[in-house]
């Protein structure tokens, strides 16, 4: 009779960047301990790939929890407390352990300084290599069920047999249409429903044609009655609007612009930095030291030209008017249209895939503490199957670093709470932040090579 095959300490559902942290660090702490990392489709780390353009946003310049937590319209509160144990300035001293430097754009937003999302993914492949953690892609997880003693029974829809785990990190990515709500069900989890997060809006208006390319560098946008207006810069596309502005009130009215289906009226104020009364003082300065000069080729800072003559050709200001001619109520017409110019959305430019998708499992069932479900014990959750989101800029990815640090951390002490843990590891993660270097490798148990695992299509625990 064959023995039966010893149950995982940890199966990890899903090679993406969380699964893949996950996995790291789990191995890092909880040397000696049986983890694997299931793939559903062919390839590991599809997102990375595609990520910042293929340059992949791996975190932000942003190093004081509340300042970052602010950067998610859903989840921030929960992740507050998550990223006083991982936070970008130990994300960065991870990779530079590793071996990957990261540099940081203007803006903030943090790369590998190679530009290349590939650095990231030969890092994860080779860490998982280094701690030998085996890699199975082409395993959709189909079923997962709890066992009367303890842990959990899994079915792959490739394997005859279940395999059995003792803790399971699901870190899926987005839960839309995937079987695997069912599954979550039958556990009771609940799950909030999904919606796209980080979108252009569809505008088809006389006022933008012939300015789709047309960037402005800084306006405010809002919709009447809703949340805070966002500031930022905006581009016009041949669909309508786009750029941080548009994608960030997408973000923070996600939800409602969902129930909305999409069509909804925006407002946008041109000169966010002047206020109304300023504006009208700027106005009558103009009129004063320059009426003789045509409205048309005097745009007031920073309006690009092409759309502060598409701004006024749409208040009715004739086109040789000057500032001296102006009338009061086209002068009326031009500071509303300034401030507050109103356009019709009539729908969303997805980018192939919803760059980011809201909704997933509830917050509130999940203990943040250590990321484990509040109603299944030993059933872990990170990364984007959270009902968790954050803007453009590298937020997505540290909130799945930070999750996967978390759970990582918390399963490895539920299954070894004698012998954990190597290193105490947010004491040591403060101390590689103050130095600037990480743990060295050499601190960690590594384990026999794997790189076969990669390509093997059995299951041989
Ligand atoms: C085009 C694009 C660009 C982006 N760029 C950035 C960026 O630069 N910076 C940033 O911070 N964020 C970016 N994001 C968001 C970021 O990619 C996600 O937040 C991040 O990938 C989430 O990681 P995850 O591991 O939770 O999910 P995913 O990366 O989606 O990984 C989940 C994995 O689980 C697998 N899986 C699903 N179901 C099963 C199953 N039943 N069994 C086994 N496996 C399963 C999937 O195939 C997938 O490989 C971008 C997103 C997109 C779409």
């Amino acid at each position: 009779m064959s023995a039966r095959p010893q149950p995982l300490d940890l199966a990890v559902i899903g090679g993406g960047a969380s699964g893949f942290f996950t996995a790291l660090q789990y191995a890092e702490v909880a040397a000696g301990k049986r983890v694997a990392i299931f793939e559903k489709s062919h390839q590991f780390l599809q997102k990375v790939r595609i990520s910042g353009g293929g340059r992949c946003n791996v975190t932000h310049a942003c190093f004081d929890p509340r300042e970052l937590a602010k950067n998610y319209p859903r989840g921030g509160r929960e992740l507050l407390g998550a990223f006083h144990h991982w936070q970008p300035a130990d994300t960065v001293a991870w990779f530079k352990r590793c071996g990957v430097t990261l540099k940081t754009e203007p803006d903030g937003r943090m790369f590998p300084n190679t530009d290349s999302a590939q650095t990231i993914i030969d890092c994860f492949l080779d860490r998982a290599d280094e701690l030998n953690i085996p890699l199975y892609q082409n395993h959709p997880l189909s079923g997962i069920a709890r066992l009367a003693s303890g842990g959990f029974s899994l079915r792959f829809a490739n394997l005859a047999e279940p395999v059995e785990a003792r803790a399971v990190c699901l870190a899926t990515g987005s839960l839309t249409g995937s079987p695997l709500l069912q599954q979550l069900t039958d556990l009771a989890q609940p799950i909030v429903a999904a919606a796209p997060s980080l979108f252009a809006f569809n505008v088809s208006d006389p006022r933008l044609s012939g300015l789709a390319g047309v960037a402005h560098p800084k306006v405010a946008v809002h919709r009447p009655g809703c949340k805070p207006a966002q500031q930022g810069p905006l581009l016009i596309t041949h669909r309508g609007f786009s750029g941080p502005a548009i994608l960030r009130l997408s973000a923070w009215d996600a939800r409602a612009m969902a129930e909305a289906k999409h069509h909804f009226p925006l407002l946008i104020d041109w000169l966010p930095e002047l206020k109304l009364a300023a504006l009208v003082a700027r106005f009558a300065e103009i009129r004063h030291s320059q009426g003789a000069k045509l409205i048309r080729n005097t745009p007031i800072a920073p309006i690009p030209r092409r759309l502060w003559e598409s701004i006024i050709a749409g208040c009715d200001v004739a086109d040789l008017t000057t500032w001296g001619q102006l009338p009061k109520a086209a002068s009326r017409r031009l500071l509303d249209a300034l401030k507050s110019s109103r356009f019709e959305v009539t729908g969303k430019t997805t980018n192939k895939d919803e760059f980011v998708t809201a909704g997933g499992i509830e917050r509130n069932s999940i203990d943040f503490q250590t990321m484990q479900s509040r109603v299944t014990p030993g059933l872990y959750f990170t990364g984007e199957c959270i009902d968790i989101d954050g803007i453009t800029g590298g937020f997505n990815f540290q909130a799945a670093w930070t999750t996967a640090h978390v759970a990582a951390t918390a399963i490895a002490i539920a299954n070894a709470p004698a012998q954990l843990l190597q290193h105490d590891h947010s004491d040591a993660h403060q101390q590689q932040c103050q130095q600037g270097a990480h743990t060295a490798h050499s601190e960690l148990s590594v384990r026999p090579q794997n790189r076969h695992a990669v390509e093997q299509v059995g299951f041989p625990l």
